[in-house]
C-alpha cells in the first residue's frame, strides 16, 4: 500500500521505516531539512538502536522530502506522527498537530485516503482533525472531485531504545474510526505484523515468543483513551513501588525483596515496580496532565492520577534529600551525575529527572558534573545552561566528587569497575537512584551505598 508518514521523530520514523521494511511503498515528510537530509543519506536523526540498519534494509520502499505535495497525492493512509506537547495550562498544545493537518488537507488527491492520527492525542482529536480536514479542503481552489477521506486514531505503543522490536513484535494493534472503510484499510496495512508473516529484518530475529498479534479495532474515542489510560496506569505503577518504597525505608524492608514478591503475582507482573528517581520521557508527565485535563472538562478529577504524579516529583526531591542527610552541608560540594537520558537506550532528554536533580543541586549550591554515554551531545545543544557541567570521560566525573548519583541504569555503568574509581573520590558516596546496584559489593569495594528507598 501507499504510505504517508508525517514527522520523522522517535514516532514517525519508526512507523515509516517498519512498514517500508514490510514491503509498503513510504514516503516521510517533515518541516526540519535537515532531518531529512540526514535521512536521505542513510543516517539516523535520533539514537535508537537498529534504526540505521533497518533505514538500510527499507531503502528501496523508503522516501524522505520536506514537500506534501510529494508525500500525500496517492497515499491510502497517511499517518500524522508530529509531537504534542504541554501548553503551560497541562492540555497538549495541538499546534503542530493542526499544522499538519491543515497540510494534509491541501495535498490530498486520493480518492480515499484514511488520515491516521499516531500522535498521542486528547480524547476527540479525532472529530477537530476531521474538522480542520474539511475546513481547510473545502478552501482549497484546485479542490479535485472525487476526493473522500476519514480519520482514525492508531495509538503508539512503543519505548524508546526499543522501538523496532515493538513496532513490529508489538504486545497488541490499537485502532480506531467511526468509519470501516478506514478499519479495514488499516487493518489490510498491518496484516503482515498481526499474521506475522514477515521475514524478520536480518539483524533482529523474530522473538521465540512472537505469536500473533492481537488487534483492537474499535471505535474513535474509545482507541484514543486506550492510549492514555494505558500510559496512566503504567505512570501510576512506578508511583506505587515508589510509594511503597518509601515505607519499606522505614520500616526496613527491602523494596527489591517487595517489588519482586508482588511482582511474581501474575495479576500484578513484576515490570514498572522498579523503585528509583521516578519515571520521566516525553510521554508519562504529558499524558497523565493531558488526561487530568480532559477529564476536568467534563468536571471529572483523577484522584489516582494526580497522586501518581505528585509521588513521582517527590522521588526526584528525595534523591538531593538523601544527599543531604548524608552530606549534611550540599554547598560546594561536588556531586556527580550519572546518566543524563530519561533512561537507558534513548538520547531523549524530554522530563529527564537527571534535568530536574542537577539543578536542585546546584540551586542548592552544589556543582554537578554530568555524564551520559550517548545524550551528552543533544544535551549540550538542548540545556546551554547546564553544559559546561558534563564531563567528557567517567574519570573526570568521579574526580574530587562528594557523591555519584546513579540517575539512569545504563549497562556501561552497571558494567562499570567501580573499584578503579573510588580513589578518585573525595567522599565515596554513591546514591543509586534505581536500585540495580549491588549494595554489598559496593560496601565491600568501599563506597558508603545509599538508594532512593533505603
Ligand atoms: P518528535 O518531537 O520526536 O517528532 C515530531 C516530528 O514532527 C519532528 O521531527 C518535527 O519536525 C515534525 N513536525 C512537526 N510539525 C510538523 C508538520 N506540520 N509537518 C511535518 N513534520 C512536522 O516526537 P515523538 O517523540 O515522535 O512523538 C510524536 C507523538 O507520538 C507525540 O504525540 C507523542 O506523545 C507520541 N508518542 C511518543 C512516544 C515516544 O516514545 N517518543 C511513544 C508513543 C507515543
Amino acid at each position: 500500500m501507499k504510505v504517508c508518514v508525517v514527522g520523522t521523530g522517535y514516532v514517525g520514523l519508526t512507523t515509516g521505516v517498519s512498514l517500508a521494511f514490510l514491503g509498503h511503498e513510504v514516503t516521510c515528510v517533515d518541516l526540519d531539512q535537515a532531518k531529512v537530509d540526514m535521512l536521505r543519506g542513510g543516517k539516523c536523526p535520533i539514537y535508537e538502536p537498529g534504526m540505521e540498519d533497518l533505514l538500510a534494509e527499507a531503502a528501496q520502499n523508503l522516501t524522505f522530502t520536506t514537500s506534501y505535495e510529494e508525500a500525500v497525492p496517492g497515499a491510502d493512509v497517511v499517518f500524522v506522527a508530529v509531537q504534542t506537547p504541554s501548553a503551560p495550562d497541562g492540555s497538549p498544545d495541538l499546534r503542530y498537530l493542526r499544522g499538519a493537518a491543515e497540510s494534509v488537507a491541501h495535498a490530498l488527491h486520493h480518492d480515499f485516503t484514511v488520515v491516521v492520527n499516531k500522535s498521542t492525542v486528547p480524547i476527540g482529536s479525532g472529530n477537530w482533525v476531521d474538522a480542520i480536514l474539511r475546513d481547510s479542503f473545502a478552501t482549497r481552489e484546485d479542490r479535485p472531485e472525487g476526493v473522500e477521506f476519514a480519520v482514525a486514531s492508531n495509538p503508539e505503543f512503543l519505548r524508546e531504545g526499543n522501538a523496532i522490536a515493538d513496532t513490529l513484535y508489538p504486545d497488541r494493534i490499537v485502532i480506531g474510526s467511526d468509519n470501516p472503510r478506514s478499519l479495514e484499510v488499516l487493518n489490510r496495512l498491518y496484516r503482515p505484523i498481526i499474521n506475522q508473516t514477515f521475514t524478520p529484518p536480518t539483524f533482529m530475529p523474530r522473538p521465540e515468543d512472537a505469536n500473533a498479534v492481537p488487534l483492537v479495532s474499535t471505535d474513535l474515542a474509545s482507541a484514543e483513551l486506550i492510549k492514555y489510560a494505558a500510559n496512566a496506569f503504567l505512570a501510576l505503577k512506578i508511583s506505587y513501588a515508589n510509594e511503597i518504597g518509601q515505607l519499606a525505608a522505614k520500616v526496613g524492608a527491602d523494596i527489591t525483596e517487595v517489588a519482586r514478591g508482588m511482582g511474581l503475582d501474575q495479576r500484578i507482573g513484576s515490570r514498572f515496580l522498579q523503585p528509583g528517581v521516578g519515571w520521566g520521557g516525553s510521554c508519562f508527565g504529558k499524558d497523565t496532565k493531558a488526561l487530568i485535563a480532559t477529564a476536568s472538562e467534563y468536571n471529572l478529577e483523577m484522584p489516582i492520577v494526580k497522586a501518581a504524579r505528585d509521588v513521582n516529583s517527590r522521588q526526584r526531591a528525595i534523591a538531593v534529600e538523601r544527599l543531604q542527610d548524608e552530606l549534611r552541608i550540599l554547598k560546594g560540594r561536588k556531586i556527580g551525575l550519572l546518566g543524563l537520558a530519561f533512561k537507558p537506550n534513548t538520547d531523549d532528554l524530554r522530563d529527564a529527572p537527571a534535568l530536574d536533580i542537577a539543578n536542585s543541586l546546584l540551586a542548592r549550591g552544589a556543582r554537578v558534573k554530568l555524564h551520559d554515554p550517548v545524550a551528552s551531545e543533544r544535551f549540550r545543544a538542548e540545556q546551554p545552561e547546564l553544559a559546561p557541567y558534563l564531563s567528557a570521560t567517567i574519570d573526570d566525573l568521579f574526580a574530587d566528587c562528594d557523591a555519584v548519583v546513579l540517575v539512569t541504569e545504563w549497562a556501561q555503568y552497571l558494567e562499570l569497575d567501580w573499584s578503579k574509581f573510588i580513589g578518585l573520590m573525595r567522599n565515596p558516596v554513591v546514591l543509586d537512584g534505581r536500585h540495580v546496584l549491588d549494595p554489598e559489593r559496593m560496601r565491600r569495594i568501599g563506597y558508603k551505598y545509599l538508594a532512593v528507598a533505603r
